[in-house]
């Protein structure tokens, strides 16, 4: 963990920002409770799964330790009462209006509202979940609507590239797209999170301006299960 808060404060000092600007948030899926308890005793406060099925896996083990729950997944409509049970404060995976509107339906009924983050596919890769770049302002105009649904900012996943100058222009966008938001001062809506930057990147992200970097391999080793698995429309 110093590791990684190293990097952090190193890319935050690099690109002449606050490093209480960003928030570590530690993406724990494959991750056992036991190992995750570990990194949470040691002072982190946020995690996020994947999947609905892993949350409610880990839920109970790691319920009496204080921290934040956020969802980073694709979800599919019919996981979403499901969610709701397990105190996740934030999706950052909103992506289309169809989610937006379950989501309302559901939180309507149960009295409750939820932050989100709209995910932009930047990298337009179709293996990749996430808005078109193009559909990000109609659908953000649209959520808007939904007093449940509380929009704070926008996510994405960068290109999968050794090459971080084919990274960065997706951070930009992102960036890019969070300023043409912000100026249309949409009520109710707040662009204040960029969650951009994960082990591989996270220099880059936070220099285009992330606010919440997601790490899993460089905290908790590599995983055994592929990204495909999560990331992949047709995976299971
Ligand atoms: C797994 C995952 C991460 C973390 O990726 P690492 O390369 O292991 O740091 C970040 N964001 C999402 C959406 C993920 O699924």
């Amino acid at each position: 963990m110093g590791g990684i808060r190293e990097r952090i404060n190193t890319a935050c000092r690099e690109a002449g920002r606050d490093p209480g600007e960003v928030k570590l948030l530690l993406a724990t899926k494959t991750v056992p409770p036991e190992r995750i308890r570990v990194a949470l005793q040691a002072g982190e406060t946020l995690i996020a799964e994947n999947k609905v099925q892993e949350l409610r896996e880990k839920y109970e083990a790691l319920k009496d330790v204080l921290h934040t729950n956020h969802f980073i997944g694709h979800l599919q409509t019919n996981k979403i009462k499901d969610l709701l049970r397990y105190d996740v404060s934030c999706l950052q995976s909103l992506d289309r209006w169809e989610l937006a509107e379950k989501l309302h339906q559901r939180l309507q009924s149960e009295n409750k509202t939820l932050d989100v983050l709209i995910q932009v596919n930047t990298s337009g890769e179709e293996s990749k979940f996430g808005a078109a770049p193009d559909q990000v302002i109609p659908l953000v105009k649209q959520v808007a609507q939904l007093e449940t649904l509380k929009i704070k900012g926008l996510m994405t996943i960068g290109l999968f590239s050794a090459d971080i100058e084919k990274v960065r222009p997706c951070f930009r966008l992102l960036k890019d797209i969070q300023q043409q938001i912000t100026a249309l001062k949409i009520p109710g809506v707040e662009m204040r999170e960029l969650s951009m930057g994960m082990s591989g990147d996270l220099e880059t992200a936070i220099a285009e301006g992330a606010t919440i970097v997601r790490v899993g391999t460089a905290i908790f080793g590599q995983r055994a299960t592929p990204d495909s698995y999560y990331w992949n429309e047709n995976a299971r």
